[in-house]
């Protein structure tokens, strides 16, 4: 089969997805994405970009580009939540490219995204909008999808349809992600709407009990970026991020240090996700089809990992595909194989680290 003549339907053009297209389509293979949203949204606010995810993304020649909107933070600081004395420091800038070929940044995911999107269509991928999957049909042969009424086939297809993945069933069979007890605020303020150098300009880290708040900035330093988690026992929503209850966030973190007050009291809108959680699915493949990224690997965000191996779980399925095209289940299944064990000790750490970020092991 020529690489021409491949062809892969990914579901979801979130950053799993969309890295997963252009992956591939700058090898040659013809790649069509079905995304639910009407267009793209610039909710979810801050990413940190590790030199693992850099290196994929610098080796499909976006390195340059995404280095230009992005920000080094000089530091990883964790704090006391009342005092906002540092408890720990490692400094970052200067020390991963050295170490890793790749520096550690932190980007607004709208910036990611689409930064990812022009390229994919650069190199050729068409994206539907307005087009939610939900079923597909598969035969020896081929994999079928149906859009607005029509047909879509295609020789594999990847589920990057996130943590809530429609997907999911359908390859592993029956299982759902589960609430973690625990929410984030996510926000971003124009960093000209607080006294110059309020936030230290670093990855930092507030800890107390039950609670914890990560800010840095974004944007080439004119955002500022917060998360803010809290324990929490129920979560009633169908929706997995509201747009948030200024009020009740603000009283989550009235007492704590007043830069964390100040950034929250700047914000004008902000969101409310909840934290979901999945053991380690039993599989991620089925013939023809795949999971990727959250529809895979759900994760607490406290390792700041999940973009990190979506982008990850791209590089390596694109590689996996096209070196076995002729044989789609043996592609699928070393995919799987490389990243499963990698991508379930992040899965086990980053729920670890909400034991440490909520004061209940020491530091
Ligand atoms: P998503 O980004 O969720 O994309 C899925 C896409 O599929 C969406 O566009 C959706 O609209 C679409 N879709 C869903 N269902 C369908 C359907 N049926 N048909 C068509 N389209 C569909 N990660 C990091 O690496 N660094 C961080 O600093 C970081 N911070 C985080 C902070 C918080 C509070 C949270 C909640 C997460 C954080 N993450 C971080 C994790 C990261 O955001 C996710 O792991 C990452 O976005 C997963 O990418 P994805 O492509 O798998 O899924």
């Amino acid at each position: 089969m020529k690489t021409g003549d491949f062809k892969v339907l990914i579901i979801g053009a979130g950053i799993g997805g969309l890295t997963t297209a252009l992956a591939l389509a700058q090898n040659g293979v013809h790649v069509e994405i079905f995304e639910k949203a009407a267009k793209f949204s610039d909710a979810g606010a801050g990413l940190q970009l590790s030199p693992n995810a850099m290196a994929v993304l610098s080796s499909l020649g976006l390195g340059i580009q995404i280095e230009a909107i992005c920000c080094e933070p000089t530091a990883g600081i964790l704090r006391d939540y009342k005092s906002g004395k540092a408890l720990f420091t490692t400094k970052m800038k200067g020390v991963y490219e050295p170490r890793y070929g790749h520096k550690y940044l932190h980007i607004h995911r709208a910036d990611l995204i689409d930064c990812l999107a022009n390229a994919a269509r650069v190199a050729g991928v068409r994206i539907h909008f307005d087009s939610k999957v939900s079923a597909v049909r598969e035969t020896e042969k081929e994999v079928k999808i149906e859009n607005e009424g029509q047909i879509h086939k295609a020789d594999v297809l990847v589920a990057a349809d996130g943590v809530h993945s429609s997907l999911r069933e359908t390859i592993t069979g029956k299982s759902r992600p589960v609430f973690t007890g625990q929410v984030a605020w996510r926000g971003l303020v124009p960093t000209s709407k607080l006294p110059l150098g309020t936030i230290p300009f670093a990855a930092n880290n507030w800890l107390g009990p039950g609670q914890h708040f990560v800010s840095y900035y974004v944007s080439k330093g004119e955002m500022i970026n917060f998360v803010a988690v809290q324990e929490r026992s129920d979560w009633v929503e169908e929706r997995w991020d509201i747009p948030a209850d200024r009020d009740e966030l603000q009283n989550a973190f009235r007492s704590w240090d007043p830069r964390v007050t100040a950034l929250i009291k700047a914000c004008g809108e902000a969101y409310l996700w909840g934290l979901f959680d999945h053991p380690p699915l039993k599989t991620w493949t089925k013939r023809r089809m795949a999971l990727l990224g959250d529809a895979a690997h759900p994760m607490l965000p406290f390792m700041a990992q999940g973009a990190a191996m979506a982008i990850e779980d791209a590089w390596v399925l694109a590689h996996c595909l096209l070196q076995k095209k002729l044989d789609i289940p043996q592609a699928l299944h070393d995919y799987e194989a490389f990243r499963k064990p990698r991508t379930t000790q992040l899965q086990m750490i980053s729920i670890q680290n909400a034991d440490l970020y909520h004061q209940r092991t020491a530091i």
